[in-house]
């Protein structure tokens, strides 16, 4: 699902009209219960504030039926809004109106503006063509942020996008669609879906949805009572909805679908006392079924053993009220703990939200939707308006890749002993591939120290046969079976110091990707290139030569090192790395094909540092660093996966 995104857009100085989800839970007195959807959309308020871009926020409170209400104005937002930047945040009374075009067109470039909750006005909802006209003259650029609105076709998400040239998404949106697009079409497997929540009805959809796609599909929460009684089981005075059976029915015709054993009965919810497990063919009928029961937990822990890609949404039981919060925190730990061993969780909805909070696990799965209502229209499968109105076909949204090159350092026991700190230092890691290469000789045990890990890893190097006469060389063979995914072709140590040529690199190329390796291929100008002005023309030779005859459905990572900048600490601008990584997009384009170019991810390598990481990863052509010097230090290796956390 290819969309623009705001770090495409040209938003320096300008006046940029956001739509966020401030929709916060207020308190009785009015305050504010929590803040999360404001600090959910803070990436991109800074990103924008960082281009000195006029931030015009705009968003819904409640339901206020198309009139001021007093109590749902955000002007507590703009106060919590303004704690949080540590700057003035302009409050508009009116979204609308000569009094904030005026504000909106006086504020000086970088401020902040909180337009009044748009659903003041009937035309919001109603989608009116004149009140999107209103809302769009107040910006130069569009920017919907606000994922959790994204299934409605209001003004401010649908109508108005279509006033905008090139309208995009935020981090937050691009960040919502990446991870739910994934799991729908291009999951790790065994991918595992969890659903659980109260009703067969709300989440038919996505069972159905994620079916195909799903290794397993495990069924939990007040659903599985629909599912129970379809397979002609007594459920007592569990909650059932009598309509959603055939559904229930029809669905559970599919072998992939695992189905509780037991469940936690009591005689009502307030009688956690009397709780107990029951086998699911025993429920009495004077019992009500409250949780999944302890050995469902062990059955659903054993599918989701090695799991690489976990979708979960719904809670397993009624986790609001002790003892039956039992199921669901045994899930979410083993789904936190999946995490940790570098599966990709994401979990969604608003009940499973809550859950995670509940339990200190919010920042602790690889992805938590903000978005209720949305994230399960997403995954059910429907196009969502506020995500359609922002176009397609620019970009797909990449995973940043983070490597390590340790060159000729660290000897076997070294690198082993380096390799097991990583994987403790990087746990939780979320959003990131990250990738070593360790030397050739160290390559086993390295291997063997990150399996499960969020490390992958992979050699510095190989040869182009298979196997043969070849003595002191490595094929592509051994690096699989030892482990590895990963392959560096054509670095400038190898290019400039061993004398290999392009024509060497393309059969490098070719022989990596025969065994199922993925190659780095790193391209770069030298110095006195670079001041003759033949940067492009290298590169073109470099790439058209060494990635000949790759097609669109080979996986390739490219690496833009320029030789000047390695192991010299002179790093590229990120200026001058974006000009470049442009340009090798465009080169993937025009020799590859549009496909290719969205999805290859284009590394900048060259005296890569934590001071440096996060401006060039601000930049939207670069999809990660290939880190020589600084990797070799665990802490700062560390702080540059973690870059702009
Ligand atoms: C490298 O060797 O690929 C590299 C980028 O090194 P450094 O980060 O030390 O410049």
């Amino acid at each position: 699902m290819r969309k623009l995104s705001v770090r495409d857009l040209d938003v320096q100085g300008r006046r940029v009209f956001v739509r966020v989800d401030f929709n916060v839970p207020l308190a009785e007195d009015g305050s504010i219960s929590t803040d999360a959807r404001i600090q959910a959309s803070l990436g991109t308020i800074q990103f924008l504030l960082k281009r000195r871009a006029t931030v015009i926020l705009a968003s819904h409170l409640g339901k206020p039926d198309g009139k001021p209400d007093p109590k749902l104005s955000l002007r507590v937002v703009a106060d919590r809004l303004s704690e949080i930047l540590g700057k003035e945040v302009l409050f508009a009374e009116d979204c609308i109106g000569p009094e904030t075009r005026k504000l909106v067109s006086e504020a000086p470039p970088a401020a902040v503006i909180l337009l009044e909750n748009l659903r003041f006005h009937p035309g919001e909802t109603a989608n009116d063509p004149e009140f999107c006209k209103e809302l769009a003259g107040l910006g130069e650029r569009y920017v919907n942020d606000a994922f959790g609105t994204a299934h409605r076709s209001h003004a401010s998400t649908a109508g108005m996008a279509e006033l905008f040239e090139r309208p995009a998404a935020g981090l937050l949106m691009e960040e919502e669609i990446r991870y739910l697009a994934s799991v729908l079409e291009a999951p790790r497997h065994p991918h595992v879906a969890i659903i659980g929540g109260s009703k067969v009805k709300d989440k038919a959809g996505v069972i159905a949805n994620l079916l195909p796609q799903v290794d397993k599909l495990l069924i939990g929460g007040g659903l599985m009572f629909d599912f129970l009684k379809a397979q002609g089981k007594e459920i007592g005075k569990s909650i059932s909805t009598g309509d959603s059976i055939r559904r229930a029915q029809e669905l559970a015709r599919n072998p992939k679908l695992v189905l509780p054993v037991d469940v936690v009965v009591a005689p009502d919810p307030d009688s956690g006392d009397k709780a107990r497990a029951v086998p699911v063919d025993k429920i009495p009928k004077n019992q009500m079924g409250l949780d999944i029961g302890p050995k469902t937990v062990e059955l659903f822990q054993s599918v989701l053993d090695g799991a690489r890609t976990v979708v979960w949404a719904g809670p397993m039981g009624m986790f609001e009220k002790q003892p039956f919060d039992k199921g669901t925190t045994e899930i979410a730990r083993t789904v936190v703990g999946l995490t940790d061993k570098g599966s990709t969780t994401v979990v969604g909805g608003g009940d499973s939200l809550a859950a995670l909070y509940k339990f200190g696990f919010r920042d602790r799965v690889s992805h938590a939707s903000t978005g209720g209502g949305a994230c399960l229209q997403f995954l059910e499968g429907r196009v969502l308006p506020g995500i359609r109105a922002l176009g397609d076909a620019y970009r797909a949204i990449r995973t940043p890749i983070v490597a390590a090159n340790w060159k000729m350092h660290k000897v076997p026991s070294e690198a082993r002993k380096f390799a097991s700190e990583l994987v403790q230092e990087l746990r939780g890691v979320r959003n990131r591939e990250v990738l070593v290469f360790p030397p050739t000789a160290a390559l086993q045990v390295v291997c063997y120290e990150l399996t499960n890990s969020v490390v992958a890893c992979g050699g510095q190097n190989i040869h182009w046969e298979k196997s043969g006469a070849f003595t002191g060389e490595t094929s592509a063979k051994f690096l699989v079976d030892i482990g590895c995914s990963h392959v560096l072709i054509g670095h400038s140590e190898r290019r400039h110091l061993f004398g290999e040529t392009d024509e060497l690199c393309a059969r490098k190329v070719r022989a990596a990707l025969e065994a199922g390796l993925v190659p780095v291929f790193c391209c770069g100008e030298k110095l006195a290139e670079r001041e003759d002005d033949r940067t492009f023309a290298v590169l073109e030779r470099q790439l058209s030569i060494g990635l000949e005859g790759i097609t669109e459905k080979d996986e390739l990572v490219i690496a833009y090192e320029p030789v000047w900048a390695i192991g010299t600490g002179r790093t590229a601008t990120p200026a001058q790395a974006q000009e470049v990584h442009r340009w090798i997009r465009s080169w993937v384009l025009r020799s590859i094909s549009l496909e290719a170019a969205d999805r290859t991810r284009i590394l900048y390598g060259g005296s890569v540092k934590p001071d440096n990481i996060d401006d060039l990863m601000d930049e939207r052509d670069v999809d990660g660093v290939l880190v020589g010097g600084a990797s070799l230090d665990r802490e700062s290796f560390a702080r540059i996966v973690r870059y702009q956390t």
